[in-house]
């Protein structure tokens, strides 16, 4: 198939995580029908994975489509049927605490540590820290320093923190 220009194009794409697969369908669409996708691993999707345990399908990467707008991924699955449009907007996000005995936090530490990792870690860009985990430890020192039934899921939280943040941003942190 040729370009706007007449020029026939082939086309590899490195990776077929969500980027390489909306690349390819954007190609696709647009009239460019010699593209090859290579990917490393035995599966495509990249960090988006879900996979079986027992019964239950397990999402182990991304799992929420974040808007509709624009959004490739809302585009690729809307018109399969895999996910509905959004008749509401997001109103409130509600998390779910829980230790490594598996006892439920009780609310008002719930709701502490969700503020806090919505009010100080998420979108951090406080310039005078080295890294998030350095502004983090911080602000919870300083926040929570006096709370001692939230101060004692200082080292648990801030684990979690850690982990969260490596998964997300896959990089140094
Ligand atoms: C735990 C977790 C939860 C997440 N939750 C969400 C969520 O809810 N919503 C959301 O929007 N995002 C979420 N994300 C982020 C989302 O998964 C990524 O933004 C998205 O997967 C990035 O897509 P990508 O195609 O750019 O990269 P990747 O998904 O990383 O895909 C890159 C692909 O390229 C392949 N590759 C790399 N190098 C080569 C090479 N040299 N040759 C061949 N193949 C190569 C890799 O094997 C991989 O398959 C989450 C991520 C994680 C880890």
């Amino acid at each position: 198939m040729n370009t706007k220009k007449g020029v026939k194009a082939k086309i590899v794409i490195v990776g077929a995580g969500p980027s390489g697969i909306a690349a390819a369908s954007k190609l696709f669409q647009n009239g460019f029908d010699n593209v090859t996708i290579l990917e490393a691993e035995n599966r495509i999707g990249g960090r988006v994975y879900t996979d079986q345990l027992g019964d239950y399908s397990i999402d182990f990467g991304g799992q929420w489509v974040h808007g509709e707008d624009g959004n490739m991924a809302f585009e690729l699955a809307n018109p399969h049927g895999l996910i509905d449009k959004s008749n509401e907007p997001w109103t409130e996000f509600v998390d779910t605490y829980y230790d490594s005995s598996g006892n439920r936090l009780d609310s008002h530490v719930e709701k502490s540590i969700s503020n806090f990792f919505s009010d100080h870690v998420q979108n951090s860009q406080d310039k005078r820290f080295k890294s998030i985990g350095e502004y983090a430890t911080k602000m919870f020192d300083q926040q929570f320093g006096s709370e001692s039934d939230i101060f004692k899921f200082r080292d648990q939280y801030l684990y979690h923190l850690e982990r969260h943040a490596t998964t997300m941003k896959s990089a140094e942190t």
